[in-house]
């Protein structure tokens, strides 16, 4: 009896004093269960919808405008409760709502990626080879690139012809739509490929994309392959040979979002890097009346490639938006921003127990255990990150906590066995306080990646909650 006493009074001590993460299903009732699932079926019809940067703006455009948001006007303004939105290029979007508190005590932030990893078409992309006809490419973002090989890939982007006319394009995501191929050696004739390293398997220059085979009839001559592909695009899109100069055509799995698992928990798709968190983030946005801080959403191109360029968040595109709201409202800008706070809305490894050693187990990330807080990112001694200060990390645990948010924290990886980067460093650098938060992936980076449903659920309400704090 008294051995029996002792134990439950350890088991007392333990559940006060140790860290005890649950699976979510575990905490949650059947009903918040339910919601999350419903929650991603509208998830995933994004994820069809919005496969590119330009089309999760579209989209993103679409969903807010039908909640309110207006488009942006510099010098308005603007008071609270107003919803506007500014587009930067087609391939970013700023949403925001005007909070009741002075912008001087600053504005919170949630900054998600809308590109993902692709392959991208060379300027001159279009050969003959043997009779075949094929694009030349240069894949965008980091790539394991035998993954690409051997499935079927949609076509989608823009032309811009010699008289500036642009041509919108997207083939291969309609059931009656072809669809495009990178081939890859039979395995009878792999021999010496074999011999290969993984990351050389296939290379870069070997990622071509099978677009046709039948010859122009009726002629002689040569490249009509070439030719008769050329005049069906000429036929359906009026351009000519000189206009993938100035094209951005990028080629993404043509397959469509779907359930995982007999249970259906998890989510399978392409890009759910970052459009998990940019569709939650939007969704969070749309969710936010009346906040007591102004609260900004950005989308952001080009993280997958470093965030450098016009669109991505290493550029001024974020800063020179609050600083003309900054403007508009009599404030300055640096005070805005200096007392600003942000979300860098961004995925984490989620733990693979078929690759179990990457990771410290203790530090890792696991699907269905809820939102995935990343106090640092970075490689090689925690390069190239900001590591949130003890200070925020707290901030943002109390707040979740308050909440009821099931959340985890995860580490990209064991020390020294690689890692990786968000836009998190470039708010930082604007004196921001920012700190990453997202979802847990498997097979990040892949072709089809896979989360689980009730972590999606948990990041919208973990971005639902930092706006309406
Ligand atoms: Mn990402
Ligand atoms: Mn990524």
């Amino acid at each position: 009896m008294e051995n029996e006493n002792k134990k439950s009074e350890v088991e007392a001590l333990k559940e006060k004093l140790f860290s005890s993460p649950k699976h979510a299903s575990k905490i949650l009732s059947e009903e918040k269960i339910k919601k999350a699932d419903k929650f991603c079926e509208k998830y995933k019809t994004f994820l069809d919808n919005a496969k590119t940067e330009r089309e999760a703006v579209k989209e993103a455009v679409t969903i807010a405008k039908e909640n309110g948001f207006e488009k942006y006007s510099k010098n308005k303004k603007y008071k609270a409760g107003d919803k506007f939105y500014y587009i930067n290029r087609g391939k970013a979007i700023i949403l925001c709502t005007m909070g009741t508190d002075s912008l001087d005590n600053g504005v919170k932030i949630n900054a998600a990626h809308i590109d993902s990893p692709r392959i991208d078409l060379k300027q001159h992309p279009l050969y003959e080879d043997n009779e075949l006809a094929l694009f030349k490419t240069h894949y965008y973002g980091g790539i394991k690139k035998y993954q690409w090989t051997t499935i079927p890939l949609a076509l989608h982007g823009v032309v811009i012809k010699g008289n500036r006319d642009k041509i919108i394009v997207n083939i291969g995501e309609d059931e009656n739509d072809p669809v495009f191929c990178i081939t890859d050696l039979l395995p009878h004739l792999a021999t010496n490929q074999m011999k290969r390293t993984l990351n050389e398997g296939v290379k870069g220059e070997e990622l071509n994309i099978l677009v046709g085979s039948r010859p122009f009839k009726d002629d002689k001559g040569s490249e009509l392959v070439k030719l008769n592909i050329m005049k069906i695009l000429n036929e359906k899109y009026g351009i000519i040979e000189d206009d993938f100069l100035s094209a951005e055509l990028e080629a993404v799995p043509a397959f469509k979002a779907k359930d995982i698992g007999f249970d259906r928990s998890m989510v399978g798709a392409y890009g759910q890097d970052d459009r998990v968190c940019a569709y939650t983030a939007l969704r969070a946005a749309i969710k936010c009346d009346k906040p007591k801080k102004t609260c900004i959403t950005v989308l952001a191109d080009k993280e997958e490639t470093g965030s450098d360029g016009n669109t991505g968040l290493n550029s001024s595109f974020l800063k020179y938006f609050i600083f003309d709201l900054a403007k508009a409202h009599d404030c300055e800008g640096t005070t805005v921003i200096s007392n600003s706070e942000c979300l860098s809305a961004d995925v984490n490894a989620a733990f693979d127990p078929t690759f179990p050693e990457v990771n410290d187990s203790r530090n890792s990330s696991r699907i269905n255990y809820g939102v995935v807080v990343t106090k640092y990112t970075g490689s090689r001694g925690k390069s190239g990150t900001s590591d949130a200060s003890a200070e925020f990390t707290g901030k943002i645990r109390n707040l979740l906590d308050t909440a009821g948010v099931i959340w985890q924290t995860g580490e990209l990886g064991k020390v020294d066995e690689g890692g990786g980067g968000t836009v998190a460093m470039y708010i930082a650098n604007l004196n921001i306080d920012v700190i990453d938060v997202g979802v847990p992936v498997l097979s990040m980076h892949a072709p089809y990646e896979i989360t689980s449903k009730i972590d999606v659920y948990m990041a919208y309400k973990a971005f639902v909650t930092f706006f309406n704090e």
